[in-house]
C-alpha cells in the first residue's frame, strides 16, 4: 500500500488559498457524495473535495499533492462501472464539474473544443442544433461528462457503426501529475507526427494526467433514422443473428442485444411496456443515413437476415416520438437492473460470431454458482454487459461464488478470442483479474509507463493494475 500523507490543517489551507473556501468540502454530505461512484455498493470518503475551473487551478492543486505525497483522484459525472473515480486510498477527490463550458463549434471544419466537465448529452444537444453529429453516446449520457468518457473510452450503442470515443479526439490539453501542462495532438484529421499521446491518454482512466480541454472531431447529423425491434424465441438465436445481420451486407448504426429479464426490470421501473416485452431476447436494429429509399432498403436486408435466423415478431419505428422511446427503454435498463439487488456488472467483448458461445457459457457458469444473471449490451459490437445479482444470498457465499464466477466467465471470454472490458474500464474492480486478458510483459510496459507519466504514483492510485 502506497504511503500517502494524510491531509492536515495545513493542506487545507494552502488549497483554500488556491481555490477559494467555496470550492474546498470537507462536510459530510459532500463526502457521501462524492465517495461513490455507480460502481455497485462501494464507497471510499475523500479526505477532501476540491472543484478547479482552470488548468491552472488544477495545476496548482497537482504541484501540493506532488509535493506532499497526497493521493489525487480526478472525477467527472461519477457515473462510472469500474469505481475509476473512487478515491480509495482518501486523499483528494478532484471533482471537474465546475469545467463544463462549450468552448466553440467549428461549422467549417466540423470540430468542437470542450471542457471535460461538460455533460455528453448537452453537447450532443448543442452540436445536433448545427446539424452536426457526436455519436458516442454512453447509456450514462445524461450524467456523465466527456472528461470521463474520455478517461474510459466510452462507447455505446452507436459504437458498432461509428466507433469510440478514441476515434472522435483530435488533440488534448492536460496537466502531469507534476503541475506542468501538457499539449498533445492536433486539431487535423490525421496526424502521423511522433507517438499518438492523446491517444495513450484515452482510456487511462485517470491514471496519467487530467484532462482539461479536449478538441474533438464531429460528423453531418444523419437526416433518418429507422429501428427494427426484432423478437426471438430463444437467446441463442438472438445472439446468431446478430453476425448475420452484418453479412447481409449492412451495418447498422445499433445492434442491440435485450434478454428478456432485462426487459422486465426496464417495464417495472419505468411503468411502461416495451414492444415484444414477452419474447425471450430481443434485438434493436436501428439504420441511419440521409437518403430514406436507401434506408428502407437496408431495413428490409436487415428484415430478411434475422428472420432466416428464427426471428418472429419484427417491429419497424420511424418516427421520432417512437424511436425515443424505444430508446429510453433501452436506456433505463442499466439502472433498472442495479436497483433489484447487490450486483456485478461485467463488460465482456468478444468478435460478434462468438456471441453465442459466451452467453451460453455465462448461463452455465451463473446456473453452477446458483446466481441469477441477466444479460443485454451492444451486441453488434460483441459487448455484452453481464450483471450478477446477490437477491437472496448469504453475504459470504455471494462474495465467494461472485469472485469465483467473474473469474470463469473472464476466462471464457479470453478463450473467445475476447477482453474482460469493452467500454467500462479496469478501474478499482476489475483490476485483480487483469492478468487474465492481458500479458505480462504488457503489464509491465504500462506499469513503466505509469512511472514516466507519474513518477511520485499520486494520481488515481490503486487502479488498472492487480494489486
Ligand atoms: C446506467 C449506466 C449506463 C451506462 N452505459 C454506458 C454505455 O452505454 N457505454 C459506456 O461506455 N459506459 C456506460 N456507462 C459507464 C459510464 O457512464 C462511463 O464509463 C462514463 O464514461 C463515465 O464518465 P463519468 O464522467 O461519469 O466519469 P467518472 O465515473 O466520474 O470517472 C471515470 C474515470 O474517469 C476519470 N476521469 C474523469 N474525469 C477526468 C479528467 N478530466 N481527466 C482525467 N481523468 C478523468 C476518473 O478518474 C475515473 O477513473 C454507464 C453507466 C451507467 C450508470
Amino acid at each position: 500500500v502506497p504511503a500517502f500523507q494524510i491531509i492536515t490543517t495545513r493542506h487545507l489551507e494552502e488549497l483554500r488559498s488556491i481555490l477559494g473556501n467555496e470550492n474546498v468540502l470537507t462536510d459530510q454530505p459532500a463526502l457521501e457524495i462524492y465517495g461513490r461512484d455507480e460502481t455497485e455498493d462501494l464507497f471510499f470518503p475523500p479526505e477532501v473535495i476540491v472543484r478547479p475551473s482552470t488548468a491552472d487551478e488544477v495545476s496548482a492543486v497537482l504541484r501540493v499533492a506532488s509535493r506532499e505525497r497526497i493521493a489525487v483522484t480526478p472525477r467527472g459525472g461519477g457515473t462510472g462501472l469500474s469505481g475509476g473515480a473512487l478515491p480509495i486510498y482518501g486523499g483528494i477527490v478532484l471533482a471537474m464539474e465546475r469545467f463544463n463550458r462549450i468552448l466553440e463549434i467549428d461549422e467549417v471544419n466540423f470540430q468542437a473544443v470542450v471542457e471535460p466537465g461538460v455533460i455528453t448529452e448537452t453537447f450532443q444537444r448543442a452540436v445536433e442544433e448545427k446539424g452536426l453529429y457526436y455519436p458516442p453516446d454512453p447509456a450514462s449520457r445524461g450524467s456523465s461528462h466527456i472528461g470521463g468518457n474520455l478517461a474510459e473510452c466510452a462507447g455505446g450503442p452507436h459504437a458498432v457503426k461509428y466507433g469510440v470515443t478514441r476515434d472522435y479526439v483530435l488533440a488534448l490539453e492536460a496537466v502531469l501529475p507534476s503541475g506542468k501542462p501538457l499539449h498533445v495532438g492536433a486539431r487535423v484529421l490525421k496526424n502521423a507526427t511522433g507517438y499518438s499521446l492523446a491517444h495513450l491518454l484515452i482510456g487511462s482512466e485517470g491514471t496519467l494526467a487530467v484532462i482539461t480541454k479536449i478538441f474533438l472531431r464531429l460528423l453531418p447529423l444523419p437526416r433518418h433514422r429507422k429501428v427494427l425491434l426484432a423478437a426471438f424465441p430463444s437467446v441463442e438465436k438472438a445472439m446468431t443473428a446478430v453476425a448475420s445481420v452484418f453479412r447481409g451486407g449492412v451495418t447498422p448504426a445499433t445492434c442491440e442485444f435485450l434478454e428478456r429479464a432485462a426487459v422486465e426490470v426496464a417495464e417495472q421501473r419505468l411503468g411502461k411496456k416495451f414492444p415484444n416485452g414477452q419474447a425471450a431476447a430481443q434485438l434493436i436494429i436501428e439504420v441511419d443515413g440521409d437518403h430514406e429509399p436507401a434506408l428502407a432498403e437496408e431495413i428490409q436486408a436487415v428484415a430478411q437476415a434475422v428472420e432466416e435466423q428464427g426471428a418472429t415478431d419484427l417491429l419497424l419505428a420511424e418516427d421520432p416520438p417512437k424511436i425515443r422511446e424505444v430508446w429510453d427503454l433501452r436506456r433505463g435498463i442499466g439502472e433498472a437492473v442495479k436497483a433489484i439487488s447487490a450486483y456485478k456488472e461485467e463488460d465482456t467483448v468478444v468478435p460478434r460470431s462468438r456471441l453465442p458461445e459466451l452467453i451460453a457459457g455465462v448461463k452455465q457458469i451463473c446456473a453452477h454458482h446458483k446466481i441469477r444473471s441477466i444479460c443485454y449490451g451492444h451486441a453488434g459490437d460483441g459487448n455484452v454487459h453481464v450483471n450478477l445479482l446477490k437477491a437472496d444470498m448469504d453475504q459470504n457465499l455471494w462474495a465467494r461464488s461472485s469472485e469465483e464466477a467473474v473469474g470463469e466467465i473472464f476466462r471464457l471470454t479470453v478463450s473467445l478470442g475476447g477482453t474482460l472490458s469493452g467500454e467500462h474500464g479496469i478501474g478499482y474492480v476489475q483490476r485483480g483479474f487483469l492478468p487474465i486478458a492481458v500479458h505480462e510483459e504488457s503489464i509491465r510496459l504500462m506499469t513503466e509507463i505509469k512511472r514516466v507519466f507519474d513518477p511520485a504514483g499520486i494520481l488515481n492510485p490503486g487502479k488498472v493494475f492487480p494489486p
